[in-house]
């Protein structure tokens, strides 16, 4: 298993100690691109398909050129190989307008690391969470499109000024409200509350990020006797609900062990809930 590894859309496996963008790339001094990350488990990307379905969606939305499919497919294959199946690794796809002087086409690169240590206590005890106002309606995803809610930008830095914020009040995480005080998202993660066996996630269309790893939960939590619905959330509703999940590729399943004042004891379904979205991302 490399530490690092870096690799090109050629498919060229790069030195990871080498610098690889140039001081001028768009996605570096404007977030102007999108990106991807995934969970690399066996030594194979989880979920490709599902990502590369949303990096041409939100690259459509940023007006960049219509990935190609078969291009990242083969080079996250390579990427994949190239970190190995000794340990998990996290997969970032990188797809920025390129260089200023527009010369050179767009920046495209794939890179996988170790999985942030954090995640390893948030998968097993979970997170606490504050709720914090993302400052707008859930109007706005449909009325003024150009503010690319929905669509995963390289432009993060609002998410991990949420995440400091929190973090400097003691919570390990943040589950955005609208200005109507409607559940959005966290910063890296899709919320699910789960009252007796039914799931709720907010709308898409409350201009929340369309998540690959809630996607693949309700494929198979129908099986597992969930009923799984896409539905308007309150903050009341999860302080009500029997538990509250943030699922993400890395994460997987964090349990909100907290949420304000709000503490959620165990339930009978925590680690039914936990499997699924194992199991589920590695279909
Ligand atoms: N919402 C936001 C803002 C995110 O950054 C992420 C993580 O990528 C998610 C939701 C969850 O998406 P996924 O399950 O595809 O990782």
């Amino acid at each position: 298993m490399s530490s690092r590894v870096v690799v090109t859309l050629a498919g060229d496996v790069l030195d990871p100690t080498r610098p690889v963008l140039h001081a001028d790339d768009l996605g570096a001094v404007r977030g102007d691109g999108v990106f991807e990350t995934l969970l690399v488990r066996g030594g194979k990307a989880c979920r490709v398909d599902a990502h590369l379905a949303r990096l041409r969606r939100s690259a459509a939305a940023v007006d960049l050129a219509e990935p190609d499919v078969d291009a990242w497919t083969r080079a996250i294959g390579i990427a994949a190989t190239a970190w190995g199946a000794a340990e998990e690794g996290a997969m970032r796809l990188y797809l920025s307008r390129g260089r200023e002087d527009g010369d050179g086409g767009e920046t495209a690169l794939l890179t996988v690391s170790a999985v942030p240590a954090r995640v390893a206590s948030a998968r097993t005890t979970g997170v606490s969470a504050l709720t914090l106002a993302r400052g707008y309606s859930v109007d706005v995803a449909g009325a003024a499109p150009w503010t690319l809610l929905g669509a995963k930008t390289l432009s993060y830095a609002v998410n991990m000024a949420a995440l400091r914020h929190a973090q400097r009040a003691g919570f390990d995480d943040v589950i955005f409200r609208s200005a109507e005080g409607y559940v959005l998202e966290g910063p890296r993660s899709t919320v699910v509350a789960v009252t007796d066996r039914v799931m709720t996630t907010p709308p898409v269309e409350h201009g929340v990020l369309p998540g690959t790893t809630v996607d693949a939960l309700y494929d198979v939590a129908g099986s597992a006797g969930f009923t799984c619905r896409r539905a308007p959330l309150r903050v009341a509703d999860l302080v009500l609900a029997d538990s509250v999940w943030m699922v993400s590729s890395i994460t997987l399943a964090a349990k909100v062990h907290t949420l304000g004042d709000t503490v959620y004891g165990e339930t009978a379904l925590d680690a039914t809930v936990r499997e699924l979205v194992d199991t589920a991302i590695s279909r």
